[in-house]
């Protein structure tokens, strides 16, 4: 049979990669299956944290394996901003990538615009009968690279045109989505996840 997993995100972008890079052989639902189960508060303050208590969520709520992510963009001259607060740095995509290329319009040595996307990905079991726990299996992946000065690309999304990988000479933006799975944050974490996952759920 079949296996099923929660995919708790709603983000489009993040379910394509996501199902692309499991196949075939689990069947994703997403929370727009279950309307009346509210959003998650993001309140953590750790990657872990956030990916952590969104899968717990939705894993409680709907008796199913849930797989969450929580991810962003580390900048080291900003002192790790914007971190976990990524995805609200400002209005839209282009304003926080506005935002960034502001605020590290100063540093013009390459070497002092390192930075790094972190994905935690986290899997919670709920438990089957009342007196087991459920269980929780969490992981991180980080791909390095840096932050450019103007954005370069059409693929991928968010913060992907502004980031730099030295060893392709392109930014994450310029790479196909296949590239992207395979050397990217979320693309590690689901391989080491995957491993772990299939004896699991
Ligand atoms: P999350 O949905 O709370 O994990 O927010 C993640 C935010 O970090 C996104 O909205 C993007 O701004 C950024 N981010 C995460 N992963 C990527 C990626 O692969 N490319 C570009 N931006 C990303």
């Amino acid at each position: 049979m079949k296996k099923s997993l929660l995919l708790a995100t709603n983000n489009p972008n993040k379910v394509v990669e996501v199902k692309r890079m499991l196949g075939e052989r689990i069947e994703v639902v997403t929370p727009s299956s279950y309307p009346d189960i509210s959003e998650p508060v993001e309140d953590g303050s750790t990657f872990l944290e956030n990916a952590k208590l969104k899968a717990e969520h939705y894993a409680l709520r709907t008796g199913m394996p849930a797989l969450a992510d929580d991810s962003g963009l580390v900048i080291d001259s900003l002192g790790g901003a914007p971190g976990i607060y990524s995805a609200r740095y400002a209005e839209t995509p282009q304003a926080r990538i506005d935002r960034v290329l502001k605020e590290m319009s100063t540093i013009t040595n390459p070497a002092l615009r390192s930075a790094r996307f972190v994905c935690a990905m986290a899997l919670v079991i709920p438990s089957k009968t009342d007196s087991q726990a459920a269980s929780c299996i969490a992981v991180v992946g980080t791909v390095e690279g840096q932050i450019i000065d103007t954005m370069r690309g059409n693929s991928g999304f968010g913060y992907d045109p502004i980031f730099y990988l030295p060893s392709f000479n392109k930014t994450m933006a310029e790479l196909s989505m296949e590239e992207k799975n395979a050397i990217s944050h979320r693309g590690k974490a689901l391989a080491t996840m995957q491993l772990l996952m299939y004896s699991a759920i």
